[in-house]
This record gives C-alpha cells, sequence and structure tokens, in this order.
C-alpha cells in the first residue's frame, strides 16, 4: 500500500534549532523527520527546495481557548476548533494546547471526553490539554489520577474568577495531589478580592467605561498571587508553570523564589511583549478590543518581560488565544452556544435572549485577544529582527522549551531524527501587513492591525504532510490527533 504521503526532502534551507542554526537538508519518512545532513540521497522522496528560508520546528502553542464558553454568560470564543487550528497552521504554529473546564453537573473525565470529541472532527494540527482544577472535592481529587492517565498531565489553577478560582486551603490541596501524582500546575495569579474591591469602587464611582479595566487588575495584585503561590508551591516542593506574566513585579518576584531553588517558569504572550495600557485611554468601542486579564501595563513592563524571555526566567511564548468577535465584545449578542446532545452530536443553540445593544460595564466585556496566528511572525519581527532574541532563542521559546515544559519533547518541538515532521520554512524577507481581513483567525479585528512584520511562513508541515503552502490552508478537518502526554518524574506516590 501506497503511504499517504510521500517521502518528502528538503534542500538547501537554514535549519534553526533551540541551539544553532546550520545549513542542512533534511528527510521526512512515514510523517518522521528520518535524516538530516548535506547532500541526502533521497531516491523517490519529493524535492522542497527551501533556498533562503529557515527551516523550523513547528510552533507550539500551549495556551489557547478554542470554542471556550467563557464567564457566567458562557460566551463561546469565536474560533472553532476548525478556524483556530486552520488560523494557527498559517501562522506557523503545530500544536496547540487547549483547556477542559467542566461544569457543576459534570465530573472532570466527562467534560474532557466531550472537549475531545468537539476538537476531534475539526482539529487540522495536533492538540493536547490542560484541565482546569476548578473544585477541590474527593471527586476531583480522585480524578487527577485518572485524567493523568487521559493524557493530560498540567492543571490550570485560576487564583481569580467566581466559579473556578480555588481558595488558599484548596491550592494546598490540589498541589498536594498534583505533587504526588505528577502533574504540573499552571497558575492564573491574580488577587481575586482585590479585583473586586477595586471593580466596586470603580462602579461606585460611575466608571464603567473600559479605561477603567486595567485599574481593577493592578500588577501589584498579579505580583501578590505569584508571591503567594509560589509561597505555597514551595512548601510542596513542586514546579509551577505561571500563566500569562504581565508585569514587571511578577518577574521580580518570580527572579526571588528561583533564587531560593524553587522551580518557577512562566510564560509570556506577544501583547503583553508589544502593547501598553495607552490603549485602553480611547473610546470604549476601541479600547474593548484590549480586554482581557492580566491588563496591558506600561512600556516598562514590556521591557522587563523581553528581558526576562531572554533571560530564560520565562520560556515560553504563548498567545492566551481568546478570541471575541467585536459584536461579542460589545455585548450586543451573544454567540450560539455549543450544547452536547443526547447522540453525542454537538450542535449550536441559539441564545433565548440577545444582550442589550450596549457596552457593557468593563468587567462584564469578554476578556481575551486573538493572537493565534501571529505569534510567530511577531516574535521574529520583534525578537530577531530588532536583536532583542537570536534565532535559536525564538524556536526555543516558541516551541523547544514549550514541547518540553508539557512533556511533549522530543517528538515535538525538536529536528531530530525520529521526531514528528512538524515544520515551519519561514521566509524572513517576506513583509505583511496584518489585518482581520486577511488573517484567518474567526474574529474582525486584532491587536496588531495594520502592522507590517517582516517574516512569515512559506510553507507548513504536520506530521510530514504539507498544510500551508503559499498562504493557502490544504490540509483536511480532523486530521489533528489528539496528544497524550507523560506525567511529570517528580510524581511520588498516586
Ligand atoms: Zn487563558
Amino acid at each position: 500500500m501506497a503511504p499517504e504521503h510521500p517521502d518528502l526532502v528538503i534542500r538547501n534551507g537554514l535549519l534553526v534549532t533551540a541551539s544553532e542554526t546550520f545549513h542542512s537538508d533534511l528527510l521526512i519518512r512515514a510523517g518522521k523527520i528520518s535524516a538530516v545532513g548535506q547532500g541526502i540521497n533521497a531516491d523517490g522522496a519529493v524535492e522542497i527546495d527551501a533556498r533562503g528560508l529557515l527551516v523550523m520546528p513547528g510552533g507550539i502553542d500551549s495556551h489557547v481557548h478554542l470554542q471556550y464558553p467563557q464567564g457566567p454568560h458562557r460566551v463561546v470564543s469565536s474560533d472553532d476548533w476548525l478556524t483556530g487550528t486552520v488560523a494557527a497552521a498559517h501562522g506557523g504554529t503545530t500544536t496547540v494546547i487547549d483547556f477542559v473546564e467542566a461544569l457543576p453537573d459534570q465530573t472532570w473525565m466527562e467534560a474532557f471526553e466531550a472537549r475531545l470529541a468537539e476538537a476531534a472532527p475539526q482539529a487540522v494540527i495536533d492538540y493536547g490539554f490542560h484541565m482546569a482544577f476548578n473544585r477541590v472535592d474527593d471527586r476531583s481529587l480522585r480524578e487527577v489520577k485518572s485524567i493523568i492517565e487521559a493524557g493530560i498531565s498540567s492543571f490550570k489553577i485560576y487564583m481569580a474568577y467566581e466559579g473556578i478560582r480555588l481558595e488558599d486551603d484548596g491550592i494546598l490541596r490540589a498541589l498536594e495531589q498534583l505533587k504526588a501524582c505528577g502533574a504540573l500546575p499552571l497558575v492564573h495569579a491574580e488577587n481575586h478580592a482585590l479585583i473586586r474591591y477595586l471593580t466596586r469602587v470603580h462602579h461606585a464611582a460611575g466608571h464603567t467605561e473600559v479605561r477603567w479595566h486595567p485599574h481593577a487588575h493592578p500588577a501589584a495584585g498579579e505580583a501578590e498571587a505569584t508571591y503567594r503561590l509560589l509561597t505555597l508551591a514551595a512548601q510542596l516542593d513542586i514546579p509551577v508553570h505561571i500563566a500569562h506574566v504581565s508585569a514587571a513585579q511578577v518577574v521580580d518576584v518570580m527572579h526571588a523564589f528561583r533564587a531560593r531553588g524553587q522551580q518557577v517558569s512562566g510564560e509570556v504572550c506577544p501583547q503583553h511583549l508589544l502593547l501598553t495600557e495607552v490603549l485602553y485611554d480611547q473610546p470604549d468601542e476601541l479600547a474593548m478590543r484590549y480586554v482581557m486579564a492580566p491588563p496591558l501595563r506600561s512600556a516598562a513592563d514590556n521591557a522587563a518581560l523581553w528581558q526576562a524571555l531572554h533571560e530564560g526566567l520565562l520560556d515560553c511564548v504563548v498567545t492566551d488565544h481568546c478570541p471575541f468577535t467585536l459584536a461579542q465584545k460589545r455585548g450586543a449578542r451573544r454567540t450560539p452556544e455549543f450544547r452536547r446532545m443526547p447522540d453525542g452530536s454537538v450542535q449550536a443553540m441559539e441564545p433565548e435572549s440577545p444582550w442589550a445593544e450596549r457596552t457593557p460595564s468593563f468587567d462584564q466585556v469578554p476578556g481575551g485577544v486573538p493572537g493565534i496566528e501571529t505569534r510567530l511572525p511577531l516574535l521574529y519581527h520583534f525578537g530577531v529582527r530588532t536583536g532583542r532574541l537570536s534565532l535559536p532563542r525564538v524556536v526555543e521559546c516558541t516551541s523547544t522549551a514549550v514541547a518540553r515544559r508539557f512533556g511533549l519533547y522530543p517528538r515535538k518541538g525538536s529536528l531530530m531524527p525520529g521526531a514528528d515532521a512538524d515544520l515551519v520554512l519561514l521566509d524572513p524577507e517576506r513583509s505583511i501587513t496584518l489585518s482581520a481581513t486577511t488573517l484567518h483567525q474567526n474574529c474582525d479585528y486584532t491587536p496588531f492591525e495594520g502592522w507590517t512584520v517582516t517574516g512569515w511562513p512559506r510553507m507548513v508541515l504536520s506530521r510530514g504532510e504539507v498544510i500551508v503552502r503559499d498562504g493557502q490552508f490544504i490540509g483536511r478537518p480532523g486530521r489533528g490527533e489528539y496528544l497524550k502526554r507523560a506525567p511529570y518524574a517528580f510524581a511520588t506516590h498516586c
């Protein structure tokens, strides 16, 4: 039987790994990298000329929210598993890790199976999940083991947000169980009480416009929560990964704990590296586009994040892709909810009552920005071309380090023989002006509208299959595979 996809040999490219760059050919057989070297003999293989291109391991975005019903109103993020993963592929991302968040009446396993059933027929690239540790009781603590066995070896802990957050005693019990079973905590660190208090104070003063959003989410609250989390984690001697670090104060806290021997790592998003809080100082129609938590901060914070990324304290660049259309941001209308029917199918249900046609108060605007497609080009342009980061460092923090952190290495994030042939052939001279009208994200704005970046993928391969060529997606829905991830070696007993 002929293989579905022929052998490929990529010649004349500049290979880029997390540690070096070198000119070499690369042979792909049966979806895997099978040889790397000069002048590979590849009879029968399809030749790809990568002259002038960078050949890099495919990007891994370990923080995305596709088809995600957010908050009490369950407003669904506007990219589903098809549009979101197609957009990711266009931008050079070949693996995503999304989240499973169980409803009160669901077991974690039921929630996982439902999420898998949404993703499987649609995803065009490989994907995995983090489990939201959104309740601490005997049932959930017992489920940790079976969730890990199902391939989910990282758990998201929210320190803020009603209905999902854990209190300190819950965090300790969660960390204790994760340590025992060998799963990594990924933590959204913000001080919940402070957000609530400041939101109330601003509401009482009649401050409902979006410009007040960052005032309710101060960097000090993020730093305090990070300090508290690391204090708890240190008692249990468990490594932790801090989600979407946005502020210099948080970097300082992480530095201090790392200096004392605590294993702490963190992720940073392009929006927190490149945009600042002045964007909130606009009319709501514009400012609402940047509502996210943590919010955008100052230029000094941007600089501290670049520095931490350069030094390695922050090791993953992720997007926290959670797009909402302008209508959703305005609250003019809810998107359909996706509901699981008794026969197992997923159907979009129209909401019963559309929201009022007005901008809600800042704390009611769905939080999140699109970014799944623009991560690697932004990092290449603003990292490599400006001299902030080396080319290998960009590969490391968009792919290799993410694979290592989340148990996917060396299957993903590597150009070594045996690795999945997930590759980006990046044209370092191709300039693109970013616009919602030409990006593939299912969102009618991008926070980077009108920005020109130089460096864009010319070809993207997933397990040896060319899925994007010259700006055209040529893969097929459902070709993406679920990635089971192994538990971490720090497990004690489970
Ligand atoms: Zn997120």
